[in-house]
């Protein structure tokens, strides 16, 4: 078994996850960057190899439990462990930049997709994960989620968005609760309007900015939160 801790990142292949993966690596993590397409996958590691970063590669799709497990069971065959999962993964179908973004006019197909990935993707990861987990008494688990999703600054528009990111914050706090004492921290996060291809190029944020708090999330000390919810490495309101 590997000494490096070993870090999933779902939807690796590109924008925020990509960068996740190359900021983890870079801290001397072993990186898994997981993605739901091969071939993108595969380009993604060739370019941080480029860039003298190593990774390792998973195919991963968030709503298909088939692939979740096989991709978890070749990372625990091949090391052993699994020490950090970054669910980042995520769609906006309802987002600023769509089309129809109001709840009176959304499709609950619309809704009902971004549900599955946003809410019920992290948390298949995590039943997959976390019993691995608990049993090394040892692990971090940070969701990427967003603003858009905090009910106390909740707004009109993009409903279908907003709702999974609430869900994906109340999934945060549930399984917190629950691993509270197995050495596990789970926590969300938000990492600003990021010029990704979600974020659109007039983002202000970079993705280096960006991943900055996730990856800080991913490596917290023994003594650091769990089941909270930050912006810029500091705690926000839910
Ligand atoms: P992005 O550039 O659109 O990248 C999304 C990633 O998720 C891609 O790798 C995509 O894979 C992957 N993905 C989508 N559905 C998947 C599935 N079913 N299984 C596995 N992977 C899947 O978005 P981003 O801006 O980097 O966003 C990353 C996270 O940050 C999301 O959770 C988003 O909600 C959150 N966020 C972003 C912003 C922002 O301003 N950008 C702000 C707040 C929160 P493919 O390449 O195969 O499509």
């Amino acid at each position: 078994m590997t000494d490096v801790r070993v870090a999933l990142v779902t939807g690796g292949n590109r924008g925020l996850g990509f960068e996740i993966v190359r900021q983890l690596a870079e801290k001397g993590l072993k990186t898994v960057l997981a993605a739901r397409d091969p071939e993108k996958g595969r380009v993604a590691a060739e370019q941080l190899a480029s860039a003298g970063v190593q990774t390792a590669i998973a195919v991963l799709d968030v709503n298909d439990q088939t692939s979740i497990d096989t991709a978890v069971a070749e990372v625990l065959r091949l090391n052993g462990r699994l020490d950090v999962l970054v669910n980042n993964a995520g769609i906006s179908l309802d987002g600023s930049r769509a089309a129809v973004a109001d709840v009176l006019d959304v499709s609950p197909d619309i809704a009902r997709q971004t549900y599955e990935t946003n809410v019920l993707g992290p948390m298949r990861l995590i039943q997959a994960i976390a019993p691995h987990m608990r049993e090394r008494q040892y692990g971090r688990i940070v969701n990427v989620s967003s603003r858009m999703g905090q009910l106390s600054g909740m707004g009109a528009r993009s409903p279908g968005y907003r709702m999974s990111k609430a869900a994906l914050n109340a999934l945060t706090r549930i399984a917190a609760a629950e691993l509270d004492g197995a050495g596990i921290k789970v926590n969300a996060m938000h990492p600003g309007w990021v010029r990704t291809d979600m974020g659109g190029s007039s983002a202000p944020v970079s993705v280096q900015e960006g991943a900055d708090t996730a990856v800080w999330l991913a490596t917290l000390p023994p003594d650091g939160p769990t089941g909270q919810f930050f912006d810029n490495r500091k705690a926000i309101g839910w």
